[in-house]
């Protein structure tokens, strides 16, 4: 579509009308159909100076589009896999890696009932030597697109099992949370990778918990489902992360080798003075605790939130109103110190 003498404004509505316009169902003989599109918006001149740069960006912001099933995305430099920054990243990740440019961070997870810590999620950072501290949306896409993300995820699994370690040789009784992406889930020496990781670290299964997004069990039902399986058989807990933003069929999320889901911070955020997203969270949560399954809150930023998701049923909550994600010593700090926390050991005995 060309749209002469518009702007990013007028763009944006004539792919919303296009949207809706394909909303219709579609019938084919007998058949049925119901189509989704993805739109790309490229800008003159700011995304490209002629018809071939502009058809190329809008095809980037396409296939971006594809990727977070929003509809339409407006061309971005900075998404652009192709843009000279990302294509500098890419090569000096695997070094990364390497050289220990990795950190984790730590953030806790406290279950309603108690008031009390159960668990951190680990999450993971770059200190890159120029650019400073990389947050991981810009960075695990990259990996995921080279192969890296297998050897970052078992370097990020290696950095939690032990700090989980030290954390239970210190008194501190609590699960460890690490994230998995959809190559993880595909690749069948995981498991095997895994357990022996659990043996090298010293750490029991139970105090490990993986959590997989629904985009990536959609990817791959049928193998997801067998290596879940498999995971769970080895005792570790299984989280089903930012649930309610893609596309499992609820059929799935019975056959799932899962404990938990995760409910996105999507739904959370707001949640306190958005009657819409306490429908939805309260019905996610009466959802899951029918068909069994424990649900985690995340993105809770305020105590009203935390109380209405007390009042909801919830199970167990994270977000910045309880802890921002910190490093190591620091939240060996606040599960001694914070009123959430595990209050095991007086502060100066902190570990690491
Ligand atoms: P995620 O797994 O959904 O992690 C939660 C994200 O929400 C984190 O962003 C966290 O810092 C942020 N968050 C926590 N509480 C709040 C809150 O109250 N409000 C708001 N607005 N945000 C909150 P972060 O650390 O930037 O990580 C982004 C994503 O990167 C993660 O989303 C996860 O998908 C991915 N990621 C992080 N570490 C790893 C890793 O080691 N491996 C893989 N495969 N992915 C990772
Ligand atoms: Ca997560
Ligand atoms: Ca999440």
């Amino acid at each position: 579509m060309l749209l002469p003498a518009t702007g990013v404004e007028g763009a944006i509505k004539a792919a919303n009308q296009a949207l809706k316009a394909l909303e219709e169902p579609f019938v084919l003989g007998v058949l049925t159909l119901d189509m989704g599109a993805s739109i790309g918006i490229a800008l003159w001149p700011d995304h490209g100076e002629d018809a071939d740069a502009l058809l190329q960006r809008a095809d980037i912001a396409m296939y971006m589009a594809k990727q977070s099933h929003d509809g339409y995305t407006v061309y971005s430099s900075e998404r652009d896999e192709t843009s000279p920054r990302r294509l500098a990243l890419m090569g000096e990740l695997r070094h990364a890696i390497d050289d220990n440019q990795l950190f984790p961070l730590y953030q806790p997870k406290i279950n309603l009932q108690s008031g009390r810590a159960v668990g951190v999620e680990t999450l993971v950072r770059w200190r890159h030597p120029n650019l400073g501290v990389i947050p991981p949306d810009q960075f695990i896409p990259l990996a995921e697109q080279t192969g890296l993300i297998k050897p970052l995820t078992i370097w990020v699994l290696t950095a939690a099992l032990r700090q989980c370690r030290l954390w239970l040789e210190a008194g501190l009784e609590f699960s460890v949370a690490v994230n998995l992406s959809v190559r993880n889930l595909l690749d069948p020496q995981l498991p095997t990778q895994v357990g022996e990781l659990l043996k090298i670290c010293g750490v029991a299964p139970k105090f490990l918990e993986l959590e997989i997004t629904e985009s990536i069990i959609m990817a791959d039902p049928a193998h997801a489902m067998e290596v879940l399986a498999e995971l769970r058989k080895m005792g570790i807990g299984l989280s089903i992360d930012d649930f309610g933003t893609g596309y499992s069929s609820l059929g799935y999320l019975k056959k799932l080798a899962v404990d938990e889901i995760k409910i996105d911070k999507s739904f959370v955020k707001e949640m306190a003075h958005n009657e819409d997203d306490t429908a939805i969270v309260r019905s996610t949560i009466d959802l899951a605790h029918n068909l069994g399954l424990k649900v985690v809150a995340e993105g809770v930023e305020s105590q009203e939130t935390l109380d209405r998701l007390a009042a909801l049923g919830c199970d167990e909550a994270q977000g910045y109103h309880i802890s921002r994600p910190i490093p190591a010593p620091e939240l060996t700090r606040w599960m001694n110190e914070s009123p959430w926390g595990l209050k095991r050991e007086p502060p100066d005995q902190a570990t690491s």
